[in-house]
């Protein structure tokens, strides 16, 4: 992600409004890079200065913030409401440190505390994410190192209670720029991307991304005999649902600024046809074969350190090849493995 071209941005008019401002700020992680918070300048008279996004929590993000602020002629005292797009650390972060200094509300989707458990599961729910780690054939110390990875990213999670929760389709009152809440689940279950209507904007989250396809997460089903849901095809149906709007620029939480949105869905579905093609391909050449199995065979460098990101796109994949007959499914000894029936064609 080209991240070192980002950098703090008071939009102009060519680009469809001067009420937004972008501010980056540095997550720490490497192949990260920085995320964007957007602005939300008040109109002339009224004091309602939004945030969108809030960075993590760390003394770098801290300053980048501030210094962001500053260029953009606003102070963080003046911040008045926060908006998220969905409860990623990098997104929501460092949101109790911005409340603390300037008593903001924070406003976010209902299903937000799906994703909180996530960065930070009880133990029932760490139980089952174990449980389900074995069925899908991961070895131990695999599992650990995924626990740490998550323990580095929990680190800079610093959230606060949320003032309000968001619906699908609920507006925001904003003098002169009111928004339309989009929930668009699939990289996470709490994942809303904010439709601007008079300027025909949209503010992505991590919904849509320039350069890469986003990782659809995987989810853990909520008990051992209830389905796990399916995190790609949803993301597939929230596509769907924002490609109708006219939009005429979408600001990304990670990146530049996106002119023509349908282009890049577009896009994304051949990227997730080659995928399915390629795990097809894996599957014929093998017999039944684990979730794990797949993918050291996908992604022979990556599952070692990246065990969430590789499965959610092995798991993702391969719920679309069982669910069209492409692939089946058994359960034998406590593990899962898939087997080939035939070759996807490509969608038209
Ligand atoms: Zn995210
Ligand atoms: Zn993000």
């Amino acid at each position: 992600m080209a991240t070192e071209e980002v950098d703090v941005r008071r939009f102009t008019n060519r680009e469809s409004s001067t009420r937004i401002g972008r501010i980056p700020t540095p997550s720490g992680f490497p192949g990260l890079g920085d995320i964007n918070s957007y602005l939300i300048f008040p109109e002339e008279g009224t004091e309602d200065l939004i945030l969108i996004d809030t960075g993590v929590r760390s003394d770098e993000a801290w300053e980048a913030l501030n210094q962001g602020l500053k260029a953009l002629d606003c102070r963080i005292e003046d911040i008045s409401r926060i908006l998220l797009t969905h409860g990623h650390t990098d997104h929501y972060g460092q949101a109790s440190r911005i409340h603390e200094a300037s008593g903001c509300e924070l406003w976010a989707h209902e299903n937000l505390w799906l994703t909180q458990e996530r960065m930070r599961p009880p133990p029932e729910r760490l139980e089952m994410e174990l449980y389900c780690y074995s069925l899908w054939g991961v070895e131990q110390e695999v599992v650990e190192r995924a626990l740490a990875r998550r323990a580095g990213f929990a680190a800079t999670y610093d959230p606060m209670e949320p003032t309000h929760l968001l619906k699908d389709g609920e507006r925001i009152d904003i003098p002169g720029f009111n928004l339309e809440t989009v929930h668009t689940p699939g990289h996470c279950p709490d994942e809303v991307v904010y439709w601007q209507p008079e300027t025909q904007v949209f503010f992505s989250g991590d919904h849509l991304l320039p350069n890469i396809t986003p990782v659809c997460l995987l989810q853990i089903p909520r008990g051992k005999n209830e389905p796990r849901p399916p995190s790609l095809v949803e993301y597939q149906d929230s596509l769907a649902k924002v490609a109708p709007y006219p939009a005429k620029v979408t600001y990304p939480s990670h990146g530049e600024p996106i002119l023509d949105h349908r282009d890049l869905i577009e896009s994304y579905k051949l990227s997730t046809d080659r995928r399915l093609l390629k795990i097809s391909r894996i599957l014929e050449k093998n017999h039944w074969m684990t979730p794990m199995e797949i993918g050291k065979e996908l992604f022979p460098k990556a599952w070692r350190d990246q065990l969430v990101p590789v499965m959610s796109e092995i798991l993702g994949h391969c719920d679309i090849l069982e669910a069209s007959g492409h692939a089946e499914l058994k359960e034998e000894s406590g593990r899962i493995y898939y087997r080939y029936i035939s070759t996807p064609p490509p969608r038209e």
